[in-house]
């Protein structure tokens, strides 16, 4: 249980209504930053940008 996750589950939320629509598996080696794409958000019912949230 000593390795470290590469894979992790993150949270990501609408930049529009700050839903957190989404949850989505990044590996932390190729996005050691933030998440951000376009994602379809059934509140706002288009597709808006989406963020990583902690
Ligand atoms: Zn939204």
């Amino acid at each position: 249980m000593a390795r470290k996750a590469v894979r992790v589950l993150v949270p990501t939320a609408c930049a529009v209504c700050k839903n957190r629509n989404y949850w989505l598996e990044k590996n932390v080696k190729t996005h050691p930053g933030r998440l951000e794409l376009k994602k379809y958000c059934p509140y706002c019912r288009k597709t808006t940008e989406h963020r990583e949230v902690k």
